[in-house]
């Protein structure tokens, strides 16, 4: 199967061919809705598609209102076991839940939870990680291979268990992720859930840990399985700041060429050649770009930028970009599609490279 269904979430839409989207969790307290939406503002701002924001009790429910009204993007109730919040959330106005139908406690609660979103048009995650999948499931794939096949055919069984409980009631508006710490079962889980099912797959290295271990162990895992066409919307599970993780995330669409909408940085590693403070001006330039990239972004339109330490190699960089520099001694020159536009010192380079982003987006 290379295309999925179509999963409508809010204005966004998530696979049948939709551009992959970024989705993050909130860290804040639910209850808490000025903190939350100062924190999914900010989320919103570094490229984030999608909020998750946990439930756990009633009080949050009844946040979800108010926080799904002062936000720009579409809200997701993150449920466990309790039917009732997954109903309450959904009367909030939320825009998906992600919530296991297999672990409601029972038959009427699947219905109903099914029956109002339905209702109201909003689709349902089901999430199995794997220290979620039951002991008895696990039992039965123990002779399935490595640890790791086994792993991934029962995460596979625990979804589909879920699936098909939503599917009896013909709701068919679902949404699978698979997530497991070590990515050899990630990657097999969702190859196998992909050869039985059409779902859209939201991709996840689940406790993938600190930066950078984390962003490393991430990335090679998502990107494993969107070089091979599968997944539809992704999350960087790190321990940490959730704007970080959105980086993270529009940095992996972007290195595959699966999301290049927005500023493509490069940077040279430096060397003994260079006679600036390419790494400060480099984190000067990208704050300042910060702004633009959001715009970029929203309008869907590409950039790329280059700030390269000397000589060597960087006005060939420089050049090869939309808008560059090449550092000197102290100063740098600014490129504008291969033409040098002016030589500025170290101090005012920053500033005089956003000027000509700005002047090349204008006439652009
Ligand atoms: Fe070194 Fe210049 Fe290459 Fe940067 S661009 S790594 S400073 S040779």
């Amino acid at each position: 199967m290379t295309s999925t269904r179509s999963v409508r979430v809010g204005p966004i839409q998530i696979g049948g061919g939709a551009p992959i989207t970024v989705q993050s969790m909130a860290s804040t307290d639910t209850r808490d809705v000025a903190a939350t939406v100062a924190q999914i503002r900010a989320i919103e701002d570094a490229g984030c598609d999608l909020i998750r924001v946990a439930v756990p009790d009633m009080e949050a429910a009844e946040a979800l209102g108010p926080i799904k009204s002062q936000i720009p993007i579409p809200l997701i109730a993150d449920i466990h076991f309790d039917y009732r919040l997954a109903l309450a959330a959904a009367q909030q106005g939320v825009d998906k839940l992600r919530i296991n139908p297999g672990n409601l406690a029972k038959p009427e609660h699947v219905e109903a939870v099914a029956a109002t979103a339905k209702e109201r048009g909003i689709p349902i995650r089901i999430g199995v990680n794997a220290g979620s999948v039951p002991e008895k499931i696990r039992a039965k794939h123990e002779k399935d291979g490595d640890a790791q096949e086994q792993l991934a055919a029962a995460m596979v069984e625990t979804a589909l268990g879920h699936a098909e409980l939503l599917e009896r009631l013909d709701f068919t508006d679902i949404v699978v992720s698979l997530k497991a710490f070590d990515l050899r079962s990630t990657w097999l889980a969702n190859r196998l859930f992909r050869e039985v099912r059409d779902y859209p797959l939201h991709l996840g290295i689940t406790e993938a840990g600190l930066p950078p271990s984390g962003i490393a162990r991430s990335a090679i895992g998502i990107a494993a399985l969107l070089r091979e066409g599968i997944g539809e919307t992704i999350r960087v599970s790190l321990t940490g700041d959730p704007v970080l993780q959105v980086r993270i995330g529009r940095e992996i669409l972007s290195s595959l060429e699966l999301g290049g909408a927005g500023i493509t940085l490069v940077t040279c590693p430096t060397c003994g050649r260079c006679e600036i403070d390419l790494a400060g001006l480099a984190h000067s330039v990208e704050d300042k770009l910060r702004p633009i990239d959001r715009d970029l972004r929203r309008e869907r339109r590409s950039l790329r930028v280059a700030v390269m330490g000397c000589v060597v190699n960087g006005p060939g960089e420089a050049r090869d970009a939309d808008v560059g520099v090449a550092g000197g001694a102290s100063r740098g020159v600014v490129f504008v599609q291969g033409k040098p536009v002016g030589t500025f010192a170290e101090g005012k380079l920053a500033d005089a490279l956003v000027d000509a982003v700005q002047n090349f987006l204008k006439h652009d």
